[in-house]
């Protein structure tokens, strides 16, 4: 089918080139060029805007780092909401419940559907089409949209009502983000008593302790120390924060969920917004005057 993708990132391109090698048409756009004339070389065609790309496509998906840049990219001038021949937004990005609603708001008036989509599953996830695709919107646009998101990843149909995929989002990578802290901390505790940082990673992976951070963030990028796996503190803790505010809009207190938010933003005011999230460690090591990992692992 003919698709629009707008935001062509570490999870954007490789998420377009997989739909390109299904044999899908795409019209793509990003800020930076660079990124559309790697996509025109795998076989897109390029457009100049998100009003090009919904000029030119019925189904315009998008993957955009902030709430700003999904609200621009589809109600702003020269946005998605403008295009002649739009049916539907596809909403890829985290962006909480509350955006999904206004942005919803924004299309319905013109007749557009939007499909929140957020993916779970990490750059690696986006390459080899295994992430976790949790939708919600009206169901005979997702019966429209499942084909190609098939190429992508493992699609859930979460609830017509929308932002509801961004809650379900939200949830599960409070979950990510609360096993990279912890995780950290209980290897760190273990490192300050002397133990090997490796042989903690590989009990804990056969133990009741395993986790995503155990299981593929220490291994990958925190025991090497090259800080590396792809997904930026800044969106780790946009993530966070939406989580939190959306705990609040329905009443609820969650301790964890607010000692978590707590040492996030420790990380990204030490680490700064465009460190790599795994490097949630280093504030916690520096505390405890020890370093996890490196030559010796
Ligand atoms: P990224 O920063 O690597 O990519 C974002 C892309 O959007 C960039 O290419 C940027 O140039 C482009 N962009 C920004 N503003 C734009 C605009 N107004 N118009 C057109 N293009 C614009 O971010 P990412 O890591 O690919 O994340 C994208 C989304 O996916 C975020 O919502 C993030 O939370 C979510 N996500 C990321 C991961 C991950 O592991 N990286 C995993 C799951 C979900």
């Amino acid at each position: 089918m003919e698709i629009g993708f707008i935001g062509l990132g570490k999870m954007g391109f490789p998420m377009a080139r997989r739909l390109i090698e299904a044999k899908h048409q795409l019209v793509v756009f990003d800020q930076r060029k660079e990124a559309i004339d790697k996509l025109v070389a795998l076989g897109a065609q390029a457009a100049s805007s998100p009003q090009e790309v919904a000029d030119c496509a019925e189904t315009v998906m998008a993957s955009l780092p902030s709430l700003q840049a999904s609200l621009e990219v589809a109600t702003g001038a020269a946005g998605v909401i403008e295009g002649k021949r739009v049916r539907r937004f596809v909403d890829l990005s985290t962006v909480g419940s509350h955006m999904a609603v206004r942005i919803h708001d924004f299309l319905v008036k013109r007749n557009i559907v939007q499909l929140d989509s957020p993916v779970s599953g990490g750059v690696g996830g986006a390459e080899n089409g295994t992430l976790a695709v949790m939708v919600s919107g009206p169901k005979p646009d997702f019966e429209a949209v499942k084909p190609a998101l098939n190429v992508i990843g493992k699609v859930f149909f979460i609830d017509k009502k929308p932002g509801s995929a961004q809650t379900m989002k939200l949830a599960n990578n409070l979950l990510s983000a609360t096993a990279v802290v912890a995780t950290s901390e209980a290897v760190v505790m273990g490192v300050k008593s002397g133990l090997d940082p490796k042989v903690m990673i590989d009990v804990i992976n056969s133990g009741s302790g395993l986790n995503t951070a155990s299981r593929d963030k220490f291994p990958r990028s925190i025991l090497p120390r090259t800080f590396d796996f792809g997904f930026a503190t800044g969106l780790m803790v946009k993530d966070v924060r939406l989580c939190l505010e959306e705990a609040k809009a329905l009443g609820l207190s969650m301790e964890v969920a607010e000692a978590v938010g707590r040492l996030w933003e420790v990380v990204i005011r030490e680490m700064g917004a465009d460190s790599d999230f795994t490097s949630a460690i280093k504030p916690i090591e520096k505390a405890a005057g020890v370093v996890v990992g490196g030559a010796k692992s």
